[in-house]
């Protein structure tokens, strides 16, 4: 399901509960940004909003991963050059290291890395939030108000930390420090999309009150 978020930016919702794949985030400024383009054989859905839109694949300039695992991942195969790719260098490592020659990565163009990533006009401030894989990064957008927050958080929920690389003491640390942010949306990469300021902060209120404790 395509949604229109706010100005320049787009949410591809997964709403098949049977399979297993992200949401994944277009932005549509003066460079297209693609984030997490989810599993390779489910990317149609991904393909079909972005023909709503009037673009294709090779229309987008960027295609940027909050982590490493394949149904957030997997689909950046399917681009080529001059789409770059970036992930964080920690998860390029832990993956390549994890799955060996079982699972093709993309090499990526650059690395993302804490601190401000500017691509055209969009600056983001990357945050490494590891709990979830030892690589995951949350990107924010200031100008938008919007965090883009993998599988950290959700609504009502928060990432599985029994994966490999998984720790539930730094996703807690993580949390809080993107409970911090300023964000209008919460722009997870499973379950629905959280906007308003209240929403998204009432909804960190619930993840401390309730799943800290497990942490
Ligand atoms: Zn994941």
């Amino acid at each position: 399901m395509l949604v229109k978020v706010c100005d320049n930016l787009y949410a591809f919702v997964w709403d098949d509960y049977t399979q297993n794949n992200c949401n994944a985030f277009l932005i549509d400024s003066s460079r297209r940004i693609l984030i997490d383009p989810g599993h390779a054989h489910l990317f149609g859905h991904v393909q079909k909003g972005l023909e709503t839109l009037g673009l294709t694949p090779s229309m987008i300039d960027v295609v940027l991963v909050t982590h490493g695992h394949p149904d957030h991942l997997e689909s950046a195969l399917l681009f080529k050059d001059p789409t770059q790719f970036a992930m964080s260098l920690t998860d390029y490592h832990f993956i390549l290291e994890l799955a060996g020659s079982a699972y093709k990565l993309p090499e990526p163009d650059f690395f993302l890395r804490e601190g401000d990533l500017a691509i055209g006009d969009v600056t983001f401030e990357v945050i490494d939030t590891p709990g979830h894989t030892p690589g995951s990064v949350c990107l924010y957008w200031p100008a938008r108000r919007a965090l883009f927050s993998g599988d950290v958080v959700f609504p009502q929920g928060i990432g599985r930390t029994d994966l490999p690389g998984g720790s539930g003491p730094a996703l807690k640390e993580s949390i809080r420090r993107i409970m911090k942010l300023d964000a209008d949306y919460l722009l997870s990469g499973h379950g629905e999309i959280l906007a308003g300021r209240d929403e998204v902060a009432r909804n960190f209120r619930t993840v401390e009150d309730y799943w800290f404790k497990y942490l």
